[in-house]
């Protein structure tokens, strides 16, 4: 059995259980034999043995009161993974799907994807079984509070920076940070995603779709195509499909659907999204509602038929697993010729070999959807300068990081044996920098 096997079916055996931990660590692993090939000295070194297994995990009660007078409890997590080129740095996720093996996944995801932005941040990942959906707003506040008195003690500026991620907006971040900064009487960039008025970064609302789409744009104009007339499917509906659907829409595509997890909706004459930034970032209402404001629209039930609607580009930015081999085949026969993932690992292991056997392109969500962390951490930088810089430098320096990265995966898997394939490209250039940083650390 190769080395690289031995680690994944160790990895495997020691997480019971935790399929979409396993399914993360494969997709990498898989992608890694070249490198030890080139580098016997980090197999030496136990690189990959190490890198597998996060260096913290943790897991604590959050209980909270509801508005009912009644006691509930949640469960938190964070998974310190690993803080070789950086402070661990990754989002907060609150869905009541979230248990141990989600977070390890994302915390897994995050160490390539902070890697591959070119800034000093390690990867981490966190969360809570907490449902936002339905609460009110002093009921969120409350389980922020809760969850930001044990949380606080395990984190800081420059020991471990969490944001946003599913079901953790602008909201969350302002309560969290209220919580940590009365516990502990410090006044810094202990997370980020904040509101501008306290420390937040222009653009970070934004950088995750817009990231996604510069770095999709690159890629498609490296065939000689472009977004210009372009039809382009979208799933979800949070921050990072709102942002990736405007920069698109700026770029001359058309964006026909949106979606929720009830259904989504499909506007044959292009999204309007003044509204569903309306219905969703200020009414917190379900998608099904556009159709009321825009009759010529559909509704429909089921979140997974948005890959029936034909387009040229695709944009899953919703959750993992969302587009299967059967919506993949789906999508290739209708001549959709890009995939780019805005979510964290949104195309199940079939639907992405047949992207790369089709020889389409295919953007994993390490690298297209690094934009958000990017900014996440030029919002560190500008906090620690007790400074920030303009919508428009953060903007350029977001563009500029983002063909970077696609320039570096590309080379990478050129590099590697791999030419054309951003999975391997995204893997090995990613694991470069962390596995030289580990090595030269010493164990
Ligand atoms: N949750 C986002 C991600 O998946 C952003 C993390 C951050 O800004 O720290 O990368």
């Amino acid at each position: 059995m190769s080395y690289v096997q031995e680690v994944l079916e160790k990895a495997v055996k020691r997480n019971p259980g935790e399929v979409e931990f396993h399914q993360a660590v494969k997709e990498v692993l898989d992608t890694l034999a070249p490198v030890f090939e080139k580098h016997p000295e980090y197999v030496e070194a136990g690189i990959l043995d190490r890198i597998v297994e996060p260096e913290r995990q943790l897991m604590f009660r959050v209980p909270w009161v509801d508005d009912q007078g009644k006691v509930q409890v949640n469960r938190g997590f964070r998974v310190q993974f690993n803080s070789a080129i950086g402070p661990y740095k990754g989002g907060l996720r609150f869905h009541p799907s979230v248990y141990l093996g989600i977070i390890k996944f994302l915390g897994f995801e995050q160490i390539f994807k902070n890697s591959l932005t070119g800034l000093p941040i390690g990867g981490g990942k966190g969360g809570s079984d907490f449902d936002p959906k339905g609460k009110s707003d002093a009921e969120v506040m409350r389980f922020c509070q809760s969850f930001m008195t044990e949380l606080y003690r395990h984190i800081g500026a420059d020991a471990d920076v969490p944001a946003g991620d599913i079901g953790v907006g602008g909201r969350e971040v302002g309560y969290l940070f209220g919580q940590y900064k009365r516990i502990t009487n410090l006044y810094e960039g202990v997370l980020t995603g904040k509101g501008l008025t306290f420390g937040g970064s222009l653009t970070r609302t934004e950088a995750t779709g817009y990231g996604l789409v510069y770095f999709m744009d690159e890629a498609i104009k490296a065939q000689g195509k472009s977004f210009n007339g372009a039809t382009v499917v979208i799933s979800g509906s949070g921050n990072v499909a709102i942002y990736a659907a405007e920069k698109a829409q700026q770029l001359g595509a058309k964006v026909v659907t949106m979606s929720d997890s009830n259904g989504y909706i499909y506007d044959a004459d292009g999204i309007k999204l003044d509204t569903i930034k309306q219905l969703k970032e200020v009414e917190r209402k379900r998608i099904k509602a556009y159709v009321e404001i825009h009759p010529n629209a559909k509704y429909h039930e089921g979140c997974a038929g948005v890959w029936t609607v034909p387009c040229d580009i695709a944009l899953p930015c919703a959750t993992q697993n969302e587009l299967d081999g059967k919506a993949a085949e789906t999508l290739l026969a209708n001549g959709c010729f890009a995939v780019g993932e805005g979510a964290n690992m949104p195309s199940t292991p079939e639907a992405v070999d047949l992207f790369l056997n089709k020889k389409i392109i295919y953007a994993p969500g390490k690298a297209s959807n690094a934009g958000g962390v990017a900014v996440s951490a030029l919002e560190m930088s500008q906090n620690s300068m007790r400074y920030s810089w303009t919508f428009e430098e953060v903007d350029a320096k977001l563009k500029n990081i983002m063909v970077n990265i696609y320039n570096n995966a590309s080379h990478a898997a050129k590099e590697y044996g791999f030419e054309g394939n951003l999975v391997a490209g995204a893997n090995i250039a990613g694991f470069l920098k962390v596995a030289e940083a580990m090595k030269a650390q010493g164990i």
